[in-house]
């Protein structure tokens, strides 16, 4: 068995792995890498392994930075198929749509600077054709059914708990003269008691580990803890009458606030101000959410029976056009406002944060994860100012940040989910997807909850069992 690591290696984004057995290549993930313009222009289009050589991948969830490379895979010459769980392939088939298009759009941009200085534009990194044609590659599987991929070669996806549709992936492998094998791949960990989400599946007998750092070396305060957060949030507007922006990743973060807001007005916690979830992707991800009801737990179900929906309240309102849109900026408050990109790296919550970061009785709470050298980093470390489109702006309004909405386990919480797998019975543990100090903190955790060896991969590092 041979592990090559790509990316995530040492560093957050752009998930990929290439895993070895019997001499076929095994694709885990073929994440963006998100982060400096120059950088990800490189990291996204070269890849270290000639796509033509994998044969076949497996992708564990639908967010950009574990799945949104995979059209370029393909348009490099990967023809194999994409495992994945069901509710994961229908929200691929809108995410990578609008990937496409976003990166049709950002070259543009980049194009006409080149031009005026007498350069040769870019070509996208994508078009939506080839994400066409990675979606005709998708075979979605159900939860908790093993597939073979090749002989002495099976899979099961169990709930993560993440995302919709987002899976741990038990690999279980015989090779040549050796006995049987598993080896997970944790791709994201979520969280016990998060809403709308089944609990994490434990997996038992791991030899080899593949798993995510990203909250390696911290502790969110606990998930209940989110709700009333958010409750005084809201408050702080009404009295305000100010506007609550809420960038947030289109799938999963969107759902799990309207889903909490719609909790909070039921129970009379908070005032029914306007809430808009202002971006396209978001409005048709939520969309799949309703569909996928398989992936909810018994609170999610117990809503439905109760003969209300998770998703759609009274004063709850999915913009589409534009001009719709544009409309929220003349509106008065009180109104929250919850759109996309979730790092504030593209899409209409650029808009609405150009047009509110200014005003002092304005909120941007922060709810997700925020990688380096993003905008909604910058936002979130409370800078004086920041750019957007192209001119500082000052920040004036309150950033606000619940880290009790996080989608990812902590630390305390992936060592209990490691200690109930069986930590003692793995060989060898690779941490990735992680800050420095995430990873070299989690790694050493890892080792002392009884693991046997511990590694931080390098991107192109390989390691041969
Ligand atoms: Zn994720």
């Amino acid at each position: 068995m041979k592990l090559t690591f790509h990316g995530a290696a040492g560093e957050v984004t752009g998930s990929a792995h290439i895993l070895t057995i019997n001499g076929k290549n095994i694709l885990l993930d073929c994440g963006l890498f998100q982060g400096k313009r120059k950088e990800a222009f490189e990291k996204n289009r070269n890849f270290l392994v000639d796509p033509s050589k994998i044969d076949v991948m497996v992708l564990s969830h639908a967010h950009m930075d574990h799945s949104g490379n995979v059209p370029t895979l393909v348009k490099k010459g990967f023809k194999g198929k994409i495992f994945c769980t069901e509710a994961t392939a229908d929200l691929c088939k809108i995410m990578l749509h609008d990937c496409a298009r976003i990166q049709v759009h950002d070259i543009e941009f980049v194009n006409k600077k080149r031009l005026r200085q007498g350069k040769n534009p870019f070509e996208p990194l994508y078009a939506p054709e080839d994400a066409e044609r990675a979606i005709q590659q998708l075979v979605p599987m159900p939860y908790s059914k093993p597939f073979k991929l090749f002989d002495n070669v099976e899979v099961t996806f169990h709930d993560a708990g993440h995302i919709l549709g987002s899976a741990f992936s038990e690999i279980d492998f015989r090779e040549n003269g050796t006995g049987a094998k598993k080896l997970m791949f944790t791709g994201d960990i979520g969280r016990r008691d998060i809403p709308i989400l089944k609990d994490p599946v434990l997996i038992k007998d791991i030899d080899y580990l593949i798993t995510e750092s990203t909250y390696g070396d911290r502790r969110h305060p606990p998930a209940e803890d989110a709700k009333g957060e958010l409750e005084k949030v809201v408050d702080t507007i009404c009295d305000t009458k100010g506007k609550l922006i809420i960038p947030a990743f289109s799938v999963g973060r969107t759902q799990y606030i309207v889903y909490m807001l719609n909790k909070l007005f039921t129970e009379g916690r908070i005032e029914p101000v306007p809430v808009y979830v202002d971006s396209p992707l978001s409005s048709a991800a939520t969309q799949i959410y309703s569909k996928h009801r398989e992936c909810w737990d018994s609170g999610a179900v117990e809503f439905l029976i109760n003969g209300k929906k998770p998703f759609t309240f009274d004063n709850m309102h999915y913009t589409e056009s534009v001009q719709e849109s544009m409309a929220l900026n003349t509106m008065p408050g009180p109104m929250i406002i919850i759109s996309a990109s979730g790092m504030c790296e593209a899409g209409r919550i650029l808009h609405h944060l150009r047009n509110n970061i200014d005003d002092p009785k304005n909120i941007v709470l922060i709810v997700g994860y925020m990688a380096e050298n993003t905008l909604g980093r910058r936002i979130a470390e409370r800078r004086r100012e920041v750019k957007i489109f192209g001119n500082y702006v000052p920040v004036r309004a309150k950033v606000v940040e619940i880290a009790a909405l996080s989608a990812h386990a902590d630390e305390f919480e992936m060592l209990e989910y490691f200690d109930g797998c069986g930590a003692s019975h793995i060989e060898h543990a690779f941490c990735v997807h992680g800050e420095k100090n995430a990873l070299t903190n989690f790694s050493q955790s890892l080792l002392k909850a009884g693991m046997k060896n511990t590694h931080i991969p390098l991107p192109g590092q390989i390691f041969e069992f």
